[in-house]
């Protein structure tokens, strides 16, 4: 992996020194210099640095500053500072040590130890940037249903709270839609298990292609939908939920030889809202709306 590293250090000398050891390590791809801590701050910002080599003493915004500057911005909060400290200054390094520093190195410093604690502080950090990547690609994993790609049920339920108080704290609107495929066990019965499962992608498809990108699609339960649009009053949104109905009629599920399409039926309820109290009100209403919907001929929407 081609690494980036900052050298700050007020001595033109030591820079110039530091740097081409630096430079010719293996990764390495490109040095950075700053000769003081607010210069070295504002190349932290503009560039992407994998690894800083800090000197302590400079005039202006020292090393001590520098790390405070550093550990004022959390972004930054994972890239290893390696001090670099005169002779015997034991009381600075543990200072150093104690205000965010990874390391320090004593002045002048050999060049092999220099690479050594280079490399070391580089490789904690590449794997470091792992775990995290790691750590978000599983969040994403608890978020997500894996059959339609959209939010699963747990996940629809924390944004819809949040969401629902926002609206009622800003007096913002918020449509909430719930959604149900018509008829779904006959898919299942007349075609097969994974013919259903090829619709409920379908409809998946088909609502993220007609919604916006801030609205929030999640799968609800077994072949239910529910469709949050923040920021949407209610006769916006049944705009938005009628196209979603219509484009999902037109829709062809196609199954190995089999060639079909379904309907859906919708309950839509909006806040303002005098009748919901909280957010499972909101839900009841939807829902409620929703079996109007069914018991009133299927494929349509009916606003609480
Ligand atoms: P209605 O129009 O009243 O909604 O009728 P329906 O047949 O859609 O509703 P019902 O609730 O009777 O049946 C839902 C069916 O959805 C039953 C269940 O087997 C099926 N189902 C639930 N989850 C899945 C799934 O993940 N894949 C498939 N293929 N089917 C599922
Ligand atoms: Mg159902
Ligand atoms: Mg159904």
């Amino acid at each position: 992996m081609p690494y980036k590293v900052l050298i700050i250090d007020d001595s033109e000398n030591m820079r110039a020194s530091l740097k081409k050891v630096v430079e010719g390590m293996k990764d390495v791809d490109e040095v950075l210099l700053a000769d003081n801590g607010l210069q070295g701050y504002k190349v932290l910002r503009e560039s992407s640095i994998d690894l800083v080599l800090c000197d302590l003493n400079m005039p202006g915004i020292d090393g001590f500053k520098f790390l405070n500057l550093k550990a004022s911005n959390a972004e930054f909060s994972d890239i290893p500072v390696i001090m670099l400290t005169g002779q015997g200054d034991v009381s600075s390094k543990v200072r150093g040590l104690e205000v965010g520093a990874s390391d320090y190195l004593i002045k002048p410093c050999d060049d092999a130890e220099l690479i050594a604690r280079v490399r070391v502080h580089l490789k904690l950090k590449e794997l470091q940037d792992q775990l995290r990547m790691k750590n978000a690609e599983l969040e994403e994993l608890t978020r997500t249903d894996p059959l339609t790609g959209v939010a699963n049920r747990r996940y629809f339920v924390e944004t819809l709270s949040g969401e629902y108080h926002r609206s009622q704290r800003y007096q913002r609107p918020l449509s909430f839609i719930m959604l149900d495929i018509d008829h779904f066990k006959r898919v299942n019965d007349t075609y097969g298990h994974q013919a259903g499962d090829q619709t409920l992608i379908v409809v998946a498809k088909t609502l993220k292609r007609d919604l916006r990108m801030q609205d929030f699609i999640a799968r609800y339960g077994g072949e239910e939908f529910a469709l949050l649009l923040p920021e949407t009053k209610s006769t916006d949104a049944a705009v938005a939920a009628e196209r979603c109905r219509k484009n999902i009629e037109a829709a062809l599920v196609v199954y190995k030889n089999f060639r079909f399409s379904i309907t859906v039926s919708m309950g839509l309820a909006s806040l303002p809202n005098d009748r919901v109290g909280d957010v499972e009100g909101l839900v009841k209403l939807a829902d409620e709306a929703l079996y109007t919907a069914k018991k009133t001929g299927r494929n349509r929407l009916v606003l609480a």
